[in-house]
């Protein structure tokens, strides 16, 4: 079978891999290259522990206090709100508990597949060298907020989230060293993993499907469509016909969809970071500061310090204050991080309303295959995806029920 996957990110180059070992003529076509988006800069965490979906119950109460500090975890440009406020009803909708909590449901199968798909690459591919296996702590602000979390603890647990609660400052102490003097507790999960480097994951990735014979070719995809049972695509002007196509553009899919007649309510949870060289804290574990929305992870021989959340659309140019805030919020809470000498990125994270990706036949296209709206778990959920994907293309029945990551389930808000 012919393949056009489009987009060479992390969800792309997994999936074309995986469609190539199963011996399909594969070509990936992105407009720069390998990892040139989301997946090149990103924290690089493989977040099975992490089925709970940012929609939660009571997030909107949260909302207005974070959006009070214009550099807080989260923010809406003044410019971008009105253009935001349809996602931003759905997301709302989300957080309610009658949808909730089937999208945590929804979350734990894809994570258990996602995580009994990526040990088995790991195998398959001798790649155990880019993985740190060292787990990742929750680290809350106050005995409150770390009470607060737990029914979310008891409900990840319920779906298999193994984890270890940690109270008292020795017990967060012995898991990492170096916490500021107020933090007390935690929750650590050891099933959480890290790759060394997300840009040289993808990167050797794409490397394996190259010499499996699959291609790699730079042109802009500008439109879809089909042709009897054909689909093609249209980029830099001419038409590549083929019998599958992949849509894997990230938080720019669902341009691409709307050529062929789907609207899928994407917006970006625009994410910053800043990576520091190496020798700059001595990290035994991956931290996600849980009531300020960043984490602070190895990455390649550095720590990279980064997150929060800003809802600002594609076009609006990067407000870098926020990485700076971030990385002094990190010396605050790490006292001995030397925070000289950092190299500061912004990524655009690919953002449905419900939290929950898109894996789906296009509704107006039985020969266009969706893969794309992970949001913040783009790396951890790329191997489960790829080899539902490789499911969807190939007609097969797909090892978990995927109803739930549909692409038509947004026709209804309420
Ligand atoms: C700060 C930050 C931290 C994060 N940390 C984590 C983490 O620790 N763990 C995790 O699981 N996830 C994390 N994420 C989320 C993760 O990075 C994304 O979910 C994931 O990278 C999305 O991958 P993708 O392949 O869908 O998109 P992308 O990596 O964005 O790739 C899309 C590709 O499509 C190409 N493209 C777009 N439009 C076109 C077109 N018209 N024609 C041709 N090519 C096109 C682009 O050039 C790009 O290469 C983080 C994100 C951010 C921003």
């Amino acid at each position: 079978m012919k393949v056009i996957v489009i987009g060479a990110g992390v969800i792309g180059v997994t999936s074309a891999l995986a469609l190539r070992r199963e011996g399909h003529d594969v070509t990936i076509l992105d407009r720069e290259g390998v990892a040139a988006g989301a997946s090149q800069g990103n924290a690089g965490a493989f977040a099975f522990p992490g089925v709970i979906p940012v929609a939660t119950p009571g997030i909107v109460l949260k909302a207005p206090k974070w959006l009070l500090d214009p550099l807080g975890p989260l923010s809406i440009p003044p410019r971008y709100a009105l253009k935001l406020a349809p996602w931003l009803v759905r997301f709302w909708r989300a957080s309610w508990r009658d949808r909730f909590e089937p999208t945590v449901a929804a979350h734990g199968s894809l994570m258990a597949h996602s995580s009994r798909a990526l040990e088995a690459l790991v195998q398959r591919y001798g790649l155990e060298s880019h993985l740190h296996r060292e787990g990742q702590i929750d680290v809350y602000d106050s005995e409150r907020t770390y009470r607060e979390s737990l029914p979310f603890w008891d409900l990840a647990a319920s779906h298999g989230v193994e984890h270890e609660r940690l109270e008292g400052r020795n017990a967060l102490l012995d898991r990492q060293a170096g916490l500021a003097a107020h933090f007390e507790y935690g929750v650590f999960t050891p099933s959480w993993l890290n790759v060394y480097d997300p840009k040289i994951w993808v990167q050797t990735l794409a490397d394996l499907f190259v010499q499996q014979g699959g291609k790699i070719e730079i042109a802009s995809v500008e439109a879809l469509r089909t042709d009897q049972d054909e689909a093609v695509v249209q980029a830099n002007g001419t038409e590549h016909r083929c019998d599958r196509v992949v849509l894997a553009a990230g938080a720019f899919s669902h341009r691409l969809a709307k050529t062929l007649g789907d609207h899928i309510p994407l917006e970006t949870e625009r994410g910053y970071n800043t990576t520091l060289p190496q020798g700059a804290f001595d990290l035994t574990t991956f931290l996600t500061f849980a009531d300020h929305g960043f984490v602070v992870g190895r990455s390649g021989p550095g720590i990279r310090v980064g997150g929060a959340v800003e809802l600002g659309g594609l076009e609006l140019p990067a407000n870098m204050k926020r990485a700076d805030a971030l990385l002094q919020k990190a010396k605050k809470f790490l006292p001995d991080l030397d925070t000289s000498g950092g190299r500061q990125w912004m990524g655009f994270r690919p953002s449905t309303p419900d939290c929950k990706p898109v894996i789906s036949i296009s509704p107006s296209s039985p020969s266009v295959i969706y893969a794309f709206g992970h949001g913040h778990l783009g790396l951890t959920q790329s191997v489960g995806t790829s080899e539902l994907v490789a499911d969807l293309v190939l007609g097969r029945t797909p090892s978990i029920d995927l109803a739930p990551f549909a692409a038509d389930r947004f026709s209804k808000i309420f």
